[in-house]
């Protein structure tokens, strides 16, 4: 663990309240600046703390961070540093957990889609692979040399069913993911596979993100448990070793509450089966949204407000472009949305029901609907809380907005807040590298163009 973590977690927690201040203060945003995330660096870490505590009694566990609920660098380094191992699942991931200094033995890889190419270089890298599925078993069974160091497992799906919400649930009947373990013959052609090749030690499984009650989450883990008994039995001698538990602790995004916490998971999982946690098998989990969602916000300026229709409309800067799932799915997604003055600033002036809009050109471009709130006016900030997973570090390109800069902050001497750059505001120039500027001409008549 790198040195600077401990002193971190002991710091005094620190609220949105007492960050944006001093955040317009020192220019992190303005007119100029309209919209920037912020990372709770050692908020991120205390929740690393929680999970590690609530599985304190367990004898073997890696603890891995879902890479895609925030894949920025910096952050990748930080959960390094605190000895968190990394779950990715695509290339990107993979050079992002690589380039952030994650071992390639305490990372895990899980896409569902991967081509040989992708497969071949996890292999020879020694990271760990879960194959979603029979046909990736035999992938791998081709593509591995004798002398290969990954730790290879295999994706179930307990076909538990779903939570509240069905496009981040992935136990139901016709998932796309892992092998349905109970459709007929399932559970025999898994133990199977393993019987067939002795490398295979691993099973993985992953209920779903967010929406999922935990009960639900246990009982599928608790199904991937009693499989790995039933394949040792079929194949007359201890073969898996290691149970990937995956990730999914549902977020509070109500209030400043941390609840459920990944103490109250792993009571769920004993309940669910005792024999769980007992060190019979190596652990893995894999969280993302839990351990960062409260730990990020985002400030956006109000622009301009308007009336229509008898509404007060605030448009603001932030929108479908970081909060994709809330401007699509406003009922599954809700975020909770406070309005600071142009000094940033609690304001706490008289409520007033508002929409609170975004950027974009599309009419579902809306954040908070008919919310409460103090009157919002041209020049004040609004905060998006519980951001800092899948929001603004997911950034939707529509509209070719640039992806907005994310600043870390901690506590600095005596009353201060230290912020850190964790990436900038995209360039214009890179908006117009990645829509082809390079290719300006290529569908123009002429030739160099590929014959095919
Ligand atoms: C997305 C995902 C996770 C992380 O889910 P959270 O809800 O962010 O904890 C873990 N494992 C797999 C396989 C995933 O797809």
């Amino acid at each position: 663990m790198h040195p600077v973590v401990p002193a971190l977690v002991e710091s005094a927690p620190l609220t949105v309240a007492d960050v944006l201040p001093r955040a317009v203060a020192a220019g992190l945003v303005g007119p100029d600046r309209p919209v920037a995330g912020f990372l709770d660096t050692a908020g991120v870490l205390r929740a690393v703390e929680g999970l590690r505590a609530a599985f304190s009694g367990v004898p073997d566990v890696l603890h891995t961070f879902a890479a895609k609920a925030c894949p920025l660098v910096p952050v990748l380094r930080l959960m390094a540093a605190a000895g968190m191992g990394c779950e990715v699942a695509s290339p990107g991931e993979l050079r992002l957990a690589l380039a952030a200094g994650f071992p390639p033995g305490r990372i895990v890889l899980d896409s569902p889609v991967k081509t040989e190419a992708e497969l071949r270089e996890a292999l020879e890298l020694g990271v760990a692979v879960n194959a979603d599925n029979l046909a990736e078993v035999e992938r791998i069974a081709r593509l591995r040399r004798p002398d290969c160091s990954s730790v290879l497992g295999l994706r179930v799906n307990p076909q538990v069913g779903g939570g509240a919400i069905a496009a981040t649930s992935t136990a139901t009947v016709h998932s796309k993911f892992g092998v349905a373990l109970r459709d007929a013959g399932a559970a025999d052609r898994v133990a199977d596979a393993f019987a067939r090749h002795p490398w295979l030690t691993r099973l993985h499984v992953h209920v779903g993100s967010q929406g999922c009650p935990l009960p639900l989450i246990a009982e599928g883990v608790a199904a991937a448990h009693r499989l790995a008994a039933a394949v040792d039995a079929r194949v007359g001698e201890r073969r898996v070793t290691g149970l990937d538990i995956g990730g999914g602790l549902p977020v509070n995004f109500a209030d400043d509450r941390v609840t459920p916490t990944h103490a109250e998971y792993a009571a769920a999982l004993r309940e669910a089966e005792p024999a769980l946690l007992d060190g019979r098998y190596r652990l893995v989990t894999e969280f993302g949204r839990s351990l960062l969602a409260k730990n990020g916000f985002l400030a956006a300026r109000v622009e301009y407000v308007k009336d229509a229709g008898g509404r007060r409309v605030a448009l603001t800067h932030a929108g479908a472009q970081v909060a994709t799932r809330t401007a699509l799915l406003p009922d599954a997604w809700p975020l909770r949305v406070s309005a600071f003055g142009p000094d940033g600033r609690a304001k706490t002036s008289a409520a007033l029901r508002q929409d609170v809009a975004g950027p974009l050109c599309f009419a579902g471009d809306v954040v908070a609907h008919g919310r409460e709130l103090p009157e919002l006016a041209e020049g004040d900030w609004v905060v998006l809380h519980d951001t800092g997973a899948y929001c603004f570090t997911a950034p939707w390109s529509y509209n070719s907005l640039p992806r907005p800069a994310v600043h870390g902050y901690r506590a600095g001497d005596g009353a201060g807040v230290v912020f850190a750059t964790v990436r900038e505001a995209q360039p214009v120039e890179e908006i117009l590298r990645e829509n082809g500027l390079d290719h300006a001409d290529a569908l123009l008549d002429g030739p160099g163009g590929t014959a095919g």
